[in-house]
């Protein structure tokens, strides 16, 4: 079946069902593909519009429009929406009772419904889907297709079975041709992503829309701040009323409540996480919604679905595990398309919160076959299982969960499960790995020094994206960035700067690492140091890095080329240069270049960001501390994969060094010492302090 659609008959459906006076950017074109019986594909970012997407196209088909949609609520928004403008619709879902499933399968039958929402949990019901393919449908919509993906962040193993009952579904017309297109909806996948939601649903050459990542009025900003300052940065963020409504996203039930509270004596706050009961957290939403809250600290995906149009920031209190998440948070902000920030929290200690996350949703596969090995080709009920499996509750159902997403199990719908195949060893183990490599994503991210929007449009596969910086973020206006501070590069900065630009003027590139050796200071400078630097010359614009790798030894490693730019060719040594220099993440600078002499006796120049800290003195002892100190913190450094100063920094090691704590609590009174990194490296460098004793 395909139905003509010309550009007056859409236009007029808009007009007359949804009230709308004209089209938002790119919906006549989906529109018009999917009238036309085209398998679709419709990455959009939240807000976009994707709903008129499938609702105007199954109008103008006519018959009933299936739609699959994972969450209760967006489920009974979509249709309390389309029942208000007079339209016919039911649902299915677990929320409602079954007198009210079967008069929505009668009306169904009947031929009465225009929209028929359904749950996909549904499907596993038997009868169902058979009951469902009496009926030529109009289109198969499938909200929230992301959820189908296990590269996805939202991953639903209910999802899976899609693909094995739409065949049936779409139909098929006497010459065989499939008569119900498949519309895919999400508003966040990776090309990755993409590509299996195209295979796992089997659609048949989809038109893809990948559109509209790039949000001109937001300003991102990502800074890194130690766990204890967060709350204190977002209460004095927040105390600008201009800078509410707000969401903020915390990492833990614990600091959602804390922080709420703390906000709460000064705005209106509060706390939404999964520990609180739903009719609590209904109330949150709807208070927020309705402007009597100003603040909410959530931990979960609030705001999924809803639609409030003047938040002006979203602050993570800390690193999100995805990117894809992150962006869908952020998103949150500025619909109205009025200027908003969103700020991004992270530290080293973040990394261990998330590697916690990640062992408890991803349980050893040790667990998973515990409870493979006791399942039989029988179905036998769960309940029955625990026991034998020696499996505390939650690790059960988390293990059993993560089984049954990888085919090692099925749980029918009355609650028993049978053996699957031996295949889901290899996919879970595979299915971890992504998740790691995830974050290690989101870790590149706030590592980077390029536009923050472009990175994000980019990880989005938006092909027709400019790629231009935003000129908002953190990246692109460092001076106007609000959390990260800024101070001009001191004469011996700028002298190094100028001597890199020298040795890179001759060649096409070198390697960070080669660079900062051939530099040959008489001081050397440390890796944090020199990495700051290489920072201001990006956002000065004088330099580019591009991450590349090597193989050696079967190993392959990863290393950063530096090249100039024609900006950075164009710089003498009569250049003045203007850079700034971030000291929110990068403390206090101790350079000494080729005349420690002269550095010494260099007057800090006016304004407190210029202060240098005096030159501290170490005696002998001291010193062999801090030389053990150092040694230790290379080799943690290398191990973890990141920068020294990330474990330790030149400041805080000094001061250990010359204090020598005796225990964790004199440890933690030194600067730079947070209760995480105490908590982490306390007993090592106790250790390191009186080894002679
Ligand atoms: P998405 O699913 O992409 O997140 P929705 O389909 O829920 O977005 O639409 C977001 C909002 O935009 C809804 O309130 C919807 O009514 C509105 N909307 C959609 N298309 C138009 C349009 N052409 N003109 C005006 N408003 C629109
Ligand atoms: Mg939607």
């Amino acid at each position: 079946m395909t139905v003509a659609a010309n550009s007056s008959t859409l236009t007029e459906l808009l007009h007359s069902v949804f009230g709308f006076a004209q089209f938002r950017a790119n919906q006549e074109e989906v529109c018009r593909a999917a009238v036309e019986g085209r398998d679709l594909l419709l990455v959009m970012p939240t807000g976009a519009g994707k709903s008129l997407c499938y609702q105007l196209p199954a109008i103008a088909r006519g018959g009933t429009a299936l739609v699959i949609s994972p969450l209760i609520a967006l489920m009974e928004d979509q249709a309390a929406k389309l029942s208000a403008l007079g339209l016919r619709v039911a649902r299915i879902h677990s929320g409602l009772d079954r007198g009210q499933a079967r008069q929505a399968c009668v009306e169904y039958l009947r031929g009465d419904l225009q929209f028929l929402f359904i749950a996909p949990e549904r499907l596993r019901v038997p009868g169902f889907p058979e009951m469902l393919a009496k009926k030529n449908l109009a289109l198969i919509a499938i909200d929230e297709a992301h959820c189908i993906s296990q590269w996805g962040h939202d991953f639903r193993p209910d999802y899976r079975m899609l693909g094995q009952h739409l065949p049936r579904l779409r139909g098929s017309d006497a010459q065989g041709e499939t008569i119900a297109p498949v519309l895919a909806l999400t508003a966040t996948a990776t090309p990755a992503v993409q590509e299996d939601i195209v295979t796992q649903l089997g659609m048949v050459r989809p038109a893809k829309f990948i559109h509209g990542f790039r949000r001109e009025n937001l300003g991102i900003e990502v800074v890194e701040i130690p766990i204890p300052h967060r709350a204190q940065t977002i209460c004095s963020l927040l105390a600008n009323a201009k800078r509410r409504p707000a969401i903020i996203y915390a990492t833990s039930r614990k600091q959602s409540e804390q922080l709420a509270e703390e906000l709460s004596s000064k705005m209106r706050a509060a706390a939404y996480h999964a520990g609180l009961d739903a009719e609590t957290r209904e109330r949150v939403q709807r208070a927020f919604l309705a402007g009597e809250l100003e603040v909410v600290v959530a931990t979960i995906a609030f705001g999924m679905g809803i639609d409030k149009p003047d938040i002006r920031t979203v602050i993570h209190a800390g690193l999100p595990g995805t990117l894809e998440g992150y962006y869908q948070e952020i998103g949150r902000a500025g619909r109205d398309g009025a200027s908003s920030r969103t700020y991004l929290m992270h530290s080293y200690a973040d990394q261990r919160t998330h590697d916690f996350f990640l062992s408890r949703d991803y349980p050893p596969v040790e667990q998973l076959s515990a409870i493979y090995g006791i399942l039989k080709d029988e179905p036998q009920p769960v309940e029955e299982l625990r026991a034998p499996s020696a499996l505390g509750e939650e690790e059960f159902a988390k293990a059993l969960e993560k089984l049954e997403i990888h085919g090692g199990a099925r749980v029918d719908f009355g609650g028993n499960a049978t053996r699957g195949g031996t295949g889901w060893k290899k996919t879970y183990a595979v299915q971890a790995q992504h998740r790691a490599a995830q974050f290690e994503k989101v870790l590149r991210f706030t590592a980077a020094s390029e536009c923050r929007m472009t990175a994000l449009v980019r990880h989005f596969g938006d092909e027709g994206d400019s790629d231009r910086p935003c000129g908002r973020c953190d990246v692109c206006d460092p001076a106007g960035a609000l959390l990260k501070q800024f101070r001009r590069a001191t004469h011996a900065e700028r002298e190094i700067v100028q001597r890199m630009i020298e040795e890179l003027r001759p060649v096409e590139y070198k390697a960070s690492g080669t660079l900062q050796r051939n530099l040959d200071l008489v001081g050397r400078i440390s890796r944090d140091e020199y990495e700051a630097l290489l920072d201001a010359m990006v956002r000065a614009g004088l330099i580019a890095q591009e991450e590349a790798e090597y193989e050696k030894d079967g190993e392959v490693r990863r290393f950063r080329k530096v090249r100039l730019t024609a900006l950075g060719l164009e710089v003498r040594p009569t250049t003045p240069l203007a850079l700034l220099i971030a000291d929110g993440v990068v403390e206090e600078f101790s350079v000494r270049t080729v005349s420690p002499a002269r550095a010494k006796k260099a007057k800090p120049a006016s304004g407190a960001r210029d202060a240098r800290p005096v030159p501290v003195k170490l005696n002998a002892e001291q010193e062999v501390v801090a030389a053990r100190l150092k040694e230790w913190r290379g080799a943690e450094a290398k191990r973890l994969g990141v920068p020294a100063y990330v474990v330790l920094h030149d400041r805080t090691l000094t001061a250990v060094a010359l204090s020598r704590p005796a225990n964790a609590r004199q440890l933690l009174e030194i600067n730079g010492m947070g209760p995480a990194k105490v908590e982490k490296f306390g007993r090592v460098i106790l250790g390191l302090c009186h080894a002679g004793d």
